[in-house]
């Protein structure tokens, strides 16, 4: 490697953590995503920079088309589309890395010539790169919704089936490491871990989908590295290992933050069949609806207001609105928190990006844990666009899909104003009787709009 390659590594390594460590907090998070992404370039151009690369055309082929298709994506997306483009372009990651596999296949006539190390390191990243990609292409159909988003299996064969591509996938590595050198042996190897991938999340619905979303990005990582390790490219190395690291980190926290072990996501669990039929309109009890007056009124003689984001506030847009309201009540002496449930909208963090967005401090944000032990001293919780992180089934109904995932104690507090559109379910598909909850107000319509009347109707009092 020459000097400048290496130099250029080691900014480019110092840069990504630099990056990651202000992806820790919402003040810091765009500066470190700049940070990180000039660390790729440099990485990038360092690697160009090395003895032997040639075509030319080709790699500024990859480079435009990239851009074409990466940059104008990114800036149209939709804050709510983000996480269907995350699976996506983890997806890509772990693509690449499978292609590279096979084409160093192809290049080192079945890895014969190469040490052990590198035969079983680009094994890996085939097998788990291909995993990668086709598992986050149907993680990208369930949150676009293109793809039913409850538990999709194909009945009792569903597991044999999983146990058996696998098992085929497996197959062909051992071959091919014992010395096996035709080419079919590396594409039996990428399309039998295409299925596994494919079998492996249909069957993960609902409010598991946030677990196997970073242990697909843990993967993709994982193969980078093995990949970097195969090729002797440290920076492939180093940036794999810190995507598998965070990812591996990120998929542990969700985990225990939805109360599941990971095996458990992986053998099926949230949102069993059951789901599909709970789809439905309601819960059956009575609903009262109310007014933005009325609540404009409730929430101004409320000593404590919790605001419980979800989803649907992500959908609507309303943190800019939600925050002005919190600023009202805040100035006429209500204590106003808001309760973030680390599920709540369609990617980690998504909650806590929206209301850093609308600049709302980081101190009135409490996690699940301090949620619960307010919302019992809460006067009114204004559930805005929130379901599933919300539905007390979770604790209470042992028959419920969702049986045992945390949820906010909404219904704990003295009143509940829900703000949605509907009595119509959330991610998870299941009804949830905090809407027919006799403490419980619906306030229907968009939440954008709801909110901003209940602001004029604040502003009026
Ligand atoms: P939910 O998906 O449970 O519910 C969102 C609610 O928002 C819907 O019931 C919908 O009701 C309402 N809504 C939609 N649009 C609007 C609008 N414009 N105005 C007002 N309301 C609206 O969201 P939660 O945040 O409670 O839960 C997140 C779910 O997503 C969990 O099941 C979680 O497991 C899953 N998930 C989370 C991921 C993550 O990483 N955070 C990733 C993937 C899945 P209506 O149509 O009646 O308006």
């Amino acid at each position: 490697m020459t000097t400048v390659a290496v130099v250029g590594y080691i900014i480019a390594f110092a840069l990504f953590i630099v990056g990651l460590m202000g992806l820790t907090g919402p003040r810091t998070a765009v500066r470190g995503n700049w940070t990180a992404a000039v660390g790729m370039l440099v990485a990038i151009v360092a690697t160009l920079l090395l003895p032997g690369m040639g075509n030319w055309w080709l790699i500024a082929l990859g480079l435009v088309l990239g851009t074409v298709v990466g940059v104008p994506a990114a800036r149209r997306v939709r804050m709510t589309a983000m996480p269907q483009m995350v699976a996506l372009f983890n997806g890509v990651g772990g693509g690449a890395v499978a292609l590279i596999a096979w084409a160093e296949f192809r290049d080192t006539a079945g890895y014969v010539a190469e040490p052990l190390h590198v035969a079983v390191a680009s094994l890996f990243a085939a097998l788990v790169g291909s995993v990668s990609f086709w598992g986050s292409l149907v993680a990208f159909g369930k949150l676009q919704e293109l793809i039913a988003t409850r538990p999709v299996t194909l009945g009792a064969v569903h597991r044999p089936l999983t146990a058996v591509a696998l098992a085929a996938a497996l197959a062909y590595v051992v071959v091919i490491a014992a010395g096996g050198t035709s080419g079919w042996l590396i594409v039996g190897v990428l399309l039998a871990a295409a299925f596994f991938g494919v079998l492996l999340v249909l069957p993960i619905g609902g409010a598991d989908m946030p677990v196997v979303i970073s242990l697909l990005n843990a993967a993709t990582g994982l193969s980078a590295a093995a990949m970097g390790l195969a090729l002797d490219n440290t920076a492939l190395i180093v940036a794999g290992m810190l995507v598998g690291a965070s990812g591996s980190i990120l998929t542990n926290l969700m985990a225990k933050a939805m109360n599941r072990t990971l095996v458990s996501v992986l053998l099926g669990g949230f949102g069993g069949a059951a789901v599909a039929e709970a789809d439905g309109p309601g819960t059956g009890g009575m609903v009262r609806t109310t007014g933005a007056a009325d609540v404009a009124i409730q929430l101004a003689y409320a000593n404590r207001v919790a605001v419980v984001p979800g989803y649907g506030m992500a959908v609507a847009q309303a943190q800019h609105a939600v925050r002005e309201m919190a600023d009202l009540l805040t100035g006429s002496g209500v204590e106003v928190y808001y309760a973030v449930h680390p599920v709540a909208g369609r990617m980690p963090g998504h909650m806590n990006v929206l209301l850093a967005e609308a600049d709302v401090g980081y101190e009135a944000l409490k996690d699940l844990e301090e949620s619960n032990s307010l919302l019992p001293r809460t006067d009114v919780a204004v559930v805005i666009g929130a379901n599933d992180v919300t539905n007390p089934a979770a604790r209470t109904d042992a028959s419920s899909p969702i049986y045992g995932m945390p949820v906010l104690s909404v219904d704990a507090s003295r009143s509940v104003i829900v703000l949605k559109r509907s009595m119509g379910s959330g991610f998870a598909g299941v009804d949830n009787a905090l809407f027919t909850d006799p403490r419980t107000s619906m306030l229907f319509g968009d939440a954008k709009e709801s909110v901003a009347s209940v602001v004029e109707e604040l502003k009026a009092l």
